[in-house]
């Protein structure tokens, strides 16, 4: 019994040094216990204090309060609940040990990517374990590690002593603390994403394009996600964060498989009303035909409260906000009683714009505004970035006869007075050509002056460059400023297609002139709706094209959307008010070979994906073609654009200076 310290009266009996015993204490021990002694008094050093001490539990929104600092944002410093205080729910309700998904749906300037930034602040203090920060992209994701993850760690005194001092443990794709590593994915990096285990996923802006899968054989990357989880299942948490795009979309439908939804509801701080803040509420002068920017810059619009019918200006829409909080979707059942209620493992939020401090209230107006006004595009932006809801594409096109309503009393041919410029849209055939050439105005609305076939080279040529079009009423005429032809090519590889293709390519390189310009439909939705290439080489063969020739992608299903959406504007005065910006009119001699090319294609959700698109449902859809194309010559990204025109013709009309195209040409 040499090495029995201890006798079992003294309450701890060892033989062997432990590990936290010291050298020098071991030796005082053995020395206490020759002399007869039982009792040896000692104690801890500060840091071992520091790593022994059970410490209070305290919820993330407080500990953020007290060691998360900001350094890149607009109000540096000690974080601050106040400003985005439907966080704090958030983030306490994630740290809850039964709640193991967190998707967060918000629009921009919420504060939803530092919640997942706050958490891992927490985690590392108070609950470490490996994190894993998946972003669209390698590039988003080296920036997010480097400009804010690093800092976050640094800014803080509590979590910036974790650093292990060495500099290869703080990279751009890695950072290895002493007690965790926290590591950087992107969507596509599967490889990265498969073999690590981790406890803490945070993914952000999961609508972004990394984030859906590039085939139906392509597993989702989120699902990738799950899977790493493993190791710790029974204490994982998995943030899915992001800006709302489609209904298709990641985040929506990570929302929609939530166990519960949460709304925030504010406090009318003039009644004190709980209630949810609701778009329809906001209000200003002035209706749908109100000036937008004007709303904007002057802080015109206020919220209404639906109790008291009170005003809210900003300041009043922050303290509503302030003394805000969760509550079940449609039930009358705050999130806390819920959660101690229900323990669910997954819960959604949605944060629009309007309650964010950084959003004025006249800025959503001023969006929705734009909206209505420009189409279906700014009208996505709006549902995405403000309504922070996905935007929901309106399937129905227009009966026969409501299309021929937009035929106006000018023969074909003739060109409508205060047109600035005349386009061309040219679908390509075997045996000739399908065209539709458009007049447009200053405010982008459009009149089809003239379509039908041809079949030959020359006919195009007369058609595009040697053709005045007639003014109404005046004895000027203009020509074409702008021509889109489809250079159409292989598909499947057929030797046909490819040949056609080649010869358009040499039309356009021989003949353009800056005036015929090829296109080509892009078959998956683009960032943009109208993005150039410039193509060198020819696909078959890699031929090379002698001086490249340039390519302008077009977003098709994006152009098709906003015809239909003019198709709806009001072309004429009546009782309803007088016509809208962007409408659509048509010459008196347009006839049903038009409509029912136009109706030859139909919006539908595909029943395999979900995803909205257009399918053909008769052969021949060549003068809708011919609309995209036309449209996407006078499309605000096409550059230089229409209205970057009429800015040069007003100084050229000041400095009386030449003409240099077919557009300040037709100007005359
Ligand atoms: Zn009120």
């Amino acid at each position: 019994m040499t090495d029995q310290l201890f006798n079992e009266s003294a309450g701890i009996c060892v033989s062997t040094k432990p590990a936290w015993c010291s050298e020098k204490l071991w030796k005082t021990i053995k020395k206490s216990v020759k002399e007869g002694l039982h009792k040896v008094e000692f104690s801890f050093s500060r840091p071992e204090k520091k790593i022994f001490r059970k410490r209070k539990a305290i919820p993330v929104s407080q500990w953020v309060e007290k060691h998360r600092v900001l350094s890149m944002s607009a109000l540096p410093g000690i974080w601050r609940n106040d400003v985005t205080p439907y966080l704090v729910g958030i983030m306490d309700a994630a740290a809850l040990p039964f709640v193991h998904e967190i998707n967060i749906c918000a629009t921009p300037q919420t504060g939803k990517t530092e919640t997942g930034h706050n958490f891992v602040g927490y985690c590392i203090d108070r609950a470490p374990g490996p994190v894993m920060y998946i972003f669209p992209d390698e590039a988003t994701g080296r920036e997010n590690m480097d400009d804010r993850i690093i800092p976050m760690i640094q800014s803080s005194p509590r979590l910036r002593q974790h650093f292990t001092g060495k500099d290869r443990d703080k990279s751009s794709l890695r950072v290895r603390l002493q007690h965790m590593p926290i590591y950087i994915a992107w969507a596509r990096s599967a490889a990265r994403l498969a073999n690590k285990p981790i406890r803490y996923a945070i993914a952000d802006e999961i609508d972004k394009e990394g984030f859906s899968p590039g085939s139906s054989k392509e597993a989702n990357p989120l699902d990738l996600i799950d899977k790493r989880f493993n190791t710790y299942r029974s204490i994982y948490k998995f943030f899915k964060i992001s800006s709302p795009s489609l209904e298709d979309g990641n985040i929506w439908q990570a929302l929609q498989g939530s166990d519960v939804l949460f709304d925030y509801h504010v406090k009318c701080p003039q009644c004190g009303a709980r209630q949810l803040m609701q778009f329809e509420n906001i209000k200003w002068d002035g209706g749908s035909k109100a000036d937008r920017a004007a709303i904007k810059n002057k802080h015109l619009a206020w919220y209404e409260c639906e109790h008291c019918g009170g005003r809210w200006d900003d300041d009043l829409r922050n303290q509503a906000v302030r003394a805000g909080l969760w509550m079940v979707q449609d039930q009358a059942l705050t999130m806390d009683a819920y959660l101690s209620r229900f323990r669910p493992a997954s819960i959604g939020f949605q944060i629009p714009a309007w309650l964010s401090y950084f959003v004025s209230l006249s800025e959503c107006a001023a969006s929705f505004l734009k909206g209505l006004d420009e189409g279906p595009m700014a009208m996505q932006d709006f549902c995405n970035g403000f309504k922070a809801e996905p935007y929901r594409p309106k399937i129905k096109t227009q009966e026969e006869s409501e299309i021929l309503a937009h035929r106006i009393d000018l023969p074909a041919g003739v060109v409508p007075k205060d047109t600035i410029a005349l386009t061309a849209g040219i679908d390509v055939q075997q045996a000739g050509f399908w065209f539709m050439i458009k007049a447009w105005k200053k405010d982008l609305s459009s009149h089809r002056v003239q379509y039908g076939w041809v079949t030959t080279w020359e006919d195009i040529n007369e058609l595009i460059f040697n053709t005045r079009y007639p003014v109404e009423n005046s004895k000027s005429s203009m020509g074409i400023w702008r021509a889109a032809i489809d250079t159409g090519g292989g598909a499947k590889g057929a030797e046909d297609d490819w040949s056609k293709t080649e010869e358009i390519y040499e039309w356009i390189r021989k003949n353009g002139r800056n005036v015929a310009f090829g296109i080509k439909g892009a078959t998956h939705a683009q960032v943009k709706k109208v993005t150039p290439r410039v193509i060198d080489r020819m696909r078959r063969k890699n031929k090379p094209i002698p001086g490249g020739i340039t390519l302008y992608f077009l977003d098709t299903a994006a152009f098709k959307e906003a015809f239909w959406w003019r198709m709806g504007r009001r072309f004429q005065d009546d009782d309803d008010g007088p016509t809208e910006t962007q409408h659509i009119t048509m010459h008196a001699d347009t006839g049903m070979d038009y409509v029912r090319q136009i109706l030859a294609e139909e919006k539908q959700r595909d029943r395999k994906t979900g995803k909205i698109k257009w399918v053909s449902v008769r052969a021949d859809n060549h003068l809708l073609d011919c609309e995209v194309y036309s449209d996407a010559c006078a499309d605000p990204e096409w550059l230089p654009s229409l209205s970057s025109l009429v800015r040069r013709k007003k100084k050229k009309k000041h400095s009386g200076g030449g003409e240099r195209n077919g557009f300040v040409n037709a100007w005359r």
